[in-house]
């Protein structure tokens, strides 16, 4: 019987990596479609400084199938990655996201970048014009790389950041402590901010070990001079724990899931939704 199973098993395994394939082609299919069809938009999720800086939102792209439904960017960012629609979708984002940014003139962005997008010829151009006609300072704009594409061995993307940086945007490490980021890249590139991954917080206050790792974490980032985002905070209990490791920000569902650009004005308007002093949400 556990032979038959075992096949049985091997069978449905070729098959759902088959419809996976599939999937995966229909996608980078349909995603060209989007972009012309107005299936795609942006979404802002809130970031707040601890220590009383200005506020801030992570732009990140939504997509809306007709058929599908909403589909992860976790997805359909590889899919476009894949297929070569990156860079175009990238440029979609910027310009979609700097445009909201020009009517917030009180906050600051953060924009996730491909690794694909530092690649591009005059990309450091493009995101210095697109600031300048929606005369926004580029201090204001926090770009957010991965090392997806190891940026340690990819001389052509460490020297875009290192012009972006020069042209006072911050760079930001993202999902820092998942593995594709390594302690090695901490020496080759001078991050203006580090953003510590959900899965070095969501076990804090439960486990010693686990607000061990993070605590070092924390302080290599602030020792390097960095400011620390920890990603990912979904609940009441985890804002303790992450406040006196000395997290510089906070980020996630317990204060905010990403919210439409329409209600991003609103939601600061609203008052302050973080007491700064015990960092509590303010119901
Ligand atoms: P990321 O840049 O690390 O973004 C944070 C992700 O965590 C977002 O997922 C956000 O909605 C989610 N998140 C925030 N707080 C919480 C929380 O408390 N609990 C949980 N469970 N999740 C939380 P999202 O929007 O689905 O994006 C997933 C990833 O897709 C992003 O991870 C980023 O790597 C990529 N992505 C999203 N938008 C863009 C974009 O415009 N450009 C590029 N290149 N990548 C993007
Ligand atoms: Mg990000
Ligand atoms: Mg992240
Ligand atoms: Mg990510």
């Amino acid at each position: 019987a556990s032979k038959n199973g075992g096949r049985n098993r091997a069978t449905r395994f070729t098959a759902d990596l088959e419809e996976e394939r599939e999937l995966s082609r229909a996608l980078e299919r349909d995603l060209a479609l989007a972009l012309d069809d107005g299936q795609l938009r942006m979404v802002y999720q809130p970031i707040h400084s601890i220590a009383g800086g200005e506020d801030e939102v992570e732009a990140l792209v939504r997509w809306q199938h007709p058929l599908l439904g909403e589909i992860s960017p976790a997805r359909f960012i590889p899919a476009a990655e894949r297929s070569g629609l990156m860079v175009q979708l990238g440029y979609w984002i910027v310009q979609r996201a700097l445009d909201d940014l020009s009517r917030w003139p009180h906050l600051s962005m953060s924009i996730n970048l491909s690794p694909l997008q530092l690649q591009q010829d005059g990309f450091v151009g493009f995101l210095m014009d697109c600031c300048r006609q929606h005369a926004i300072t580029p201090q204001r704009v926090i770009l957010e790389v991965t090392e997806s594409l190891s940026i340690e061995r990819n001389t052509r993307a460490l020297m875009t950041l290192n012009l972006l940086r020069n042209a006072g945007f911050r760079i930001a490490l993202d999902d820092f402590g998942t593995g594709y980021s390594s302690l090695c890249m901490m020496k080759t590139f001078k991050f203006d901010r580090l953003k510590l991954d959900r899965s070095l917080i969501t076990d804090l206050g439960k486990d010693p070990t686990s607000q061990a790792v993070f605590d070092a974490a924390v302080t290599m980032a602030l020792r390097i001079g960095a400011e620390v985002v920890a990603e990912g905070i979904s609940e009441e209990g985890l804002v303790d724990p992450v406040r006196s490791a000395g997290c510089t920000h906070v980020q996630g569902y317990h204060y905010s899931r990403p919210i439409e650009a329409e209600a991003v004005n609103g939601y600061y308007e609203s008052g302050p939704t973080v007491d700064r002093k015990s960092d509590r949400k303010v119901a």
